[in-house]
């Protein structure tokens, strides 16, 4: 996963990831297991981990939570961040376990020197922050300044607003940290509307050259959540704009971790390295029960972590030409199917061996790619 992005940031080392800087776009996601379990929360890192997720966050709310901490990050094949949000002293004691990187609102910590002793315990140690504001804890704080932007937003301007409100927060929190020479930071303008959160980042992009954290917060669930996201999250990293992200729903993280990975895929920010299965979309012209086949493909592929491309097509008129680059491509129709390797036929199987055969044909391209020529 080698490629680098286009625009530039400044770099920030995260452990062993850097973010920013022209490196590859990096997938973060977040435990939801109490973080004190330190059994559960570690058996979730390495699942996250396992999916292909570069960086875990954890919050820290208790005391009991930083205690955990420094055996988590000892277990974790990957950098572990704490996220905090009120107590200043939850942030001292995972940057003392050793997490690898902050994630503070620091308007959520009112006394500015509670604010200077976590700065001075990162730059000690060299764990950035990154400064996350999101479009809800703007409006909470600018309930009345709101009211009148709601009346504004008769006049179409109510997105601009908020977008101001996040940068002004955002702005004072970075020249608060930079007066303190602190610029090991990332940051984030997170909001649930996908349109909101595409012009936030925009406006982050052209203000800042921190590396930018990019998520759609609280999209749902991955029924309706993965639109709201994917929206959002391909507008601006088509743009260049991004050097993290974290896909957030409502369920099992590793599902976010899958969708971050074939999002990048998709956008060619990263390289592939797992199967590409496509499929036809069925039509009249169908001749074999094609959506179970698809399904089954699917999971037997996942066995195979080599980058090659599939396809599964349902007849053997369209199916052939509509892959044609695909490494392998299986073509039914009439009882039987026709296997396709590099656009030329190998074999043609009864329709009850197809799936053996497509496998088969799959198995051997891939070994030939591990094998090297
Ligand atoms: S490949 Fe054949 S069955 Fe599938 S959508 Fe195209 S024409 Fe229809």
């Amino acid at each position: 996963m080698s490629k680098t992005k286009s625009n530039s940031t400044r770099a920030v080392q995260v452990g062993s990831v850097t973010i920013g800087g022209g490196a590859p776009v990096s997938i973060q996601s977040m435990t939801n297991t109490p973080t004190h379990d330190v059994e559960a929360t570690l058996a979730q890192v390495r699942r996250l981990a396992d999916a292909g997720c570069e960086l875990v966050r954890v919050s820290v709310p208790r005391r009991r939570d930083t205690s955990a901490l420094s055996e988590i990050v000892a277990g974790s094949p990957v950098p572990i961040i704490a996220d905090v949000h009120f107590q200043h002293q939850r942030a001292l004691e995972a940057i003392e376990a050793g997490a690898a990187k902050i994630r503070l609102n620091p308007g959520n910590i009112k006394d500015p020197k509670h604010v200077a002793r976590v700065l001075d315990a990162c730059r000690e140690r060299r764990v950035p922050i990154r400064i996350g504001v999101n479009e809800g804890s703007v409006v909470e704080r600018h309930d009345k300044t709101l009211r009148q932007a709601e009346q504004d937003a008769l006049a179409g301007d109510y997105r601009k607003h908020l977008v101001d409100l996040m940068m002004d927060y955002l702005e004072g929190y970075v020249r608060l940290f930079e007066s303190h020479s602190f610029e090991n930071i990332v940051l984030a303008a997170k909001s649930n509307d996908a349109r909101l959160a595409i012009d936030a980042y925009e406006a982050l992009a052209k203000r800042f050259d921190y590396p930018l954290h990019l998520g759609v917060t609280h999209a749902g669930p991955p029924e309706t959540g993965r639109i709201r996201s994917i929206a959002a999250l391909a507008a601006l990293l088509a743009q260049g704009i991004g050097d993290t992200l974290r896909i957030s729903y409502a369920a099992d993280p590793v599902l976010e971790v899958l969708d971050a990975k074939e999002l990048l895929w998709s956008l060619r920010l990263r390289e592939r390295t797992e199967p590409e299965l496509i499929a036809c979309p069925t039509c009249a012209r169908l001749e074999v029960d094609l959506l179970p086949l698809v399904q089954q493909v699917r999971e037997r592929l996942s066995a195979i972590r080599v980058p090659i491309k599939v396809a599964v097509m349902g007849c053997v008129v369209n199916g052939p030409g509509e892959a044609d680059d695909a490494d392998v491509a299986l073509c039914a129709g009439k009882g039987r199917a026709d296997i396709y390797v590099a656009g030329q036929k190998r074999r043609t199987v009864p329709e009850s061996d197809m799936l053996t055969a497509l496998l088969e044909e799959c198995k051997i391209v891939a070994d030939s790619r591990t094998q090297g020529p």
